[in-house]
């Protein structure tokens, strides 16, 4: 699924679940040409499928937190603190997503992929 898929879920049922699938295969894009473009085996980390009880979002968070930091790492782009939100809150909500999504552009443009 493209890039611009992961900036904001739609607002329908069903919308966060497909935003965490196409967040996990842009993951899965960045993970591949990161193998292959360092021989380095990075970590799959436990980001799908999409969390659902409050306590499986702080763990989904904090693993995708993860993904992202060893993404950024890898590829120099700042990354920032994504361990955290409340997405019942809209504003933290549109303020993580547009963070999140900046971070996928970034690696991805630091990686040239096209996906
Ligand atoms: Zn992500």
């Amino acid at each position: 699924m493209a890039l611009p898929h992961l900036l904001y879920p739609a607002p329908a049922i069903g919308g966060f679940d497909e935003w965490v699938h196409a967040n996990y295969q842009h993951h899965l894009a960045v993970l591949q040409a990161l193998r292959t473009q360092t021989g380095y085996p990075f970590t799959l980390y436990s980001i799908f499928p999409a969390p659902v009880s409050d306590q499986d979002i702080a763990t989904w968070l904090e693993e995708h937190a993860q993904q992202h930091s060893d993404m950024c790492a890898a590829t120099g782009v700042v990354s920032t603190d994504l361990s955290s939100v409340d997405f019942k809150d809209p504003s933290q909500r549109d303020s993580w997503m547009f963070y999140h999504y900046k971070e996928h552009e970034a690696v991805a443009q630091a990686l040239r992929l096209t996906v």
